[in-house]
């Protein structure tokens, strides 16, 4: 896969509430086959979730979806969280 820049600065951190915790409905997956390795996931991601190299931490993803969303690829699909 393609090296890149991580252009954001700033590093998911625990919040006043603590780690996404079980309420998650829904967690990303990325297709590495589909996946260009543009970053546009990672650059919109509101928490900051995805890593210089598209791993998630799912410690802090919420399951907004916003990365499947703006991925021009169509390389994350949203799965449901098995409890
Ligand atoms: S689902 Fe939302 S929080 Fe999780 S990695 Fe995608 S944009 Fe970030
Ligand atoms: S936006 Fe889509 S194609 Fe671009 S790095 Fe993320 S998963 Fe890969």
């Amino acid at each position: 896969m393609t090296q890149r820049v991580r252009l954001a600065i700033s590093r998911p951190v625990q919040g006043a509430c603590g780690k996404t915790g079980s309420w998650r409905v829904f967690q990303p997956r990325v297709n590495r086959d589909l996946c260009n390795a543009c970053g546009i996931c990672a650059m919109f991601c509101p928490d900051n979730a995805i890593s210089e190299n598209l791993e998630i931490d799912l410690d802090f993803c919420k399951g907004c979806g916003i990365c499947a969303h703006e991925c021009p690829k169509k390389a994350i699909e949203m799965v449901r969280e098995e409890k």
